[in-house]
């Protein structure tokens, strides 16, 4: 069996990146040739300009919003007029693509700095073509990876955190297509076998994103670069590029493409639609279901999709589906690499049944978010004295709330109680600390346990969180409480 590995030429991540981006593009050449998204054009490349020029020349030209053809084409005249020896795109996904297609079709080296981490596409060979109207077209395959690939994380961090959580949905989906590729024996990009390099990269991408997804969109939310913001834009960016080239693609990039065929889904970034592909896919594929819940709550924290009505589909007919699942199968598909029987009559039942659950998911939610309404009466009655032995308090807890784009909306995004190890701090044995029962409970959370005769108060303090769930209970030892054993039943009684 052959195996290939795909890799671009360098990847440069940290923050302040961008200021060795003059010297790492020194090595490629000297004419310049930009391509820019809009505000990095405007924001991002002035300051750059100096130190670049004082190795080379600089000539800029807006991207034009689609990667196509036409698009392409403008881009490669512009480029030959002015003599470029090499391409280099700031912005997106789309951009990153175009920049690509035109050095490849010049045969020039190619530069990448994304200015979000949104997608696979930076570290990739591949360039996804587009009609003018923004339906998915095709596929271009290009001879080599980019030559360098910088990523400023503080950059990343400022952009709207929407960006991070679409781009861990497409990473999300690295480690499914790539497993279904091993088992399957299906070909990767370059149309071999995957490596063990390339499967373990995906499940350390899967992992990545898993483990401290929630926290690097909580940093993104501040505007700022913390070691888990760190890890999971290198997720985003060279893991799930390294993965998905090198381990191959499966259902779920398949299913994005067909949603596509949809107007509503024009307006949800890549990795949205890639993240319900994956949705769709692990029903497809009968995954375990310890694995369905756990990418469903993950799915609910970082805010990415769920449900038809979350990608702005409303409630979309049989006959609408039906066309996303035929685009979805088509013979040149990569969802042919799961390995089980694939039809677009199975893949509609996919995509219901995906959807089906998360409205189930988000009816609960629900229910425990009117219940945290309650709560915070509640809450305002545990503050006198009490008398007990032991009182266990559990406020509890979680759920990513985000502050979602540049409208400042507030999201509700999923409640999942967790109860986690925390700080202990000494307080008065008959009086929790005032400030960790939040005025807002949607602003503050805490896991608390209050032992009188101990005169601590043990309590993890989480931002971005929900009250969800108030029980209290006495005579245990265990501050690990399940649902079960927090019973409404034993309120305390204040004296
Ligand atoms: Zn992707």
């Amino acid at each position: 069996m052959l195996t290939a590995t795909l890799f671009p030429g360098r990847y440069v991540q940290g923050a302040g990146a961008l200021s060795r981006l003059g010297g790492e593009l020194a090595r490629l050449g000297t004419k310049h040739f930009f391509i820019c998204s809009p505000h990095p054009l405007e924001h991002v490349l002035p300051p750059l300009l100096p130190g670049i020029e004082s190795t080379g020349s600089v000539r800029a030209e807006r991207f034009g919003r689609e990667c196509t053809d036409v698009e392409i084409e403008r881009l490669l005249v512009l480029a030959k007029d002015y003599g470029a020896d090499t391409i280099t795109a700031i912005g997106g996904g789309k951009t990153l693509d175009a920049a690509k297609a035109v050095a490849a079709r010049s045969g020039l080296p190619v530069a990448v700095v994304p200015t979000i981490a949104s997608t696979d596409a930076p570290c990739s060979s591949v360039c996804i073509i587009y009609t003018a109207e923004g339906v998915f077209e095709r596929v271009d395959i290009l001879p080599k990876n980019p030559d360098l690939v910088l990523v400023d994380t503080a950059v990343i961090a400022k952009a709207p955190p929407r960006f991070l959580a679409s781009g861990m949905g497409d990473a999300l989906a690295t480690w499914f297509e790539a497993d279904s590729c091993r088992i399957s024996r299906g070909r990767n990009i370059a149309g071999e076998s995957g490596s063990m390099t390339a499967h373990a990269l995906s499940r350390l991408c899967y992992e990545t994103v898993r483990d401290w997804g929630q926290a690097a969109l909580t940093a993104c939310s501040a505007g700022v670069v913390t070691p888990a913001l760190e890890r999971v834009v290198e997720a985003n960016t060279l893991l799930s590029g390294l993965g998905f080239e090198s381990g191959g693609l499966g259902a779920a990039h398949s299913i994005h493409n067909g949603l596509t065929a949809l107007a509503g889904s024009h307006s949800y970034y890549h990795g949205e639609k890639v993240a319900f592909g994956v949705l769709a896919s692990l029903v497809l594929t009968d995954r375990p279901l310890n694995i369905v819940d756990e990418v469903y709550a993950l799915c609910a924290r970082i805010g990415l999709p769920t449900t038809f009505a979350d990608l702005g589909l409303g409630e979309p007919t049989d006959a609408e589906l039906l066309l996303v699942a035929e685009k979805s199968c088509a013979p040149e598909e990569s969802i042919h690499n799961e390995p089980v029987e694939i039809s677009p009559a199975l893949v509609l039942a996919a995509l219901k049944a995906a959807d089906a659950e998360g409205r189930r998911r988000k009816l609960c939610d629900g229910e425990l978010k009117g219940r945290a309404q309650k709560t915070k009466g509640l809450a305002d009655q545990l503050r006198g004295p009490f008398v007990c032995q032991k009182l266990y308090i559990c406020i509890a807890v979680t759920g990513a709330y985000t502050v979602s784009g540049s409208t400042g909306q507030k999201a509700w995004q999923g409640c999942q109680p967790t109860f986690t190890d925390a700080q202990t701090l000494p307080v008065s044995a008959s009086t929790p600390p005032a400030h960790s029962l939040g005025s807002d409970p949607y602003q503050s959370a805490l896991v608390g346990r209050w032992e009188a005769h101990h005169d601590t108060y043990t309590y993890r303090y989480q931002n971005f969180c929900m009250c969800s769930r108030v029980g209290v209970h006495r005579g245990t030892t265990d501050s690990r409480h399940q649902e079960s054993v927090c019973q409404r039943s034993e309120w305390p009684r204040k004296v």
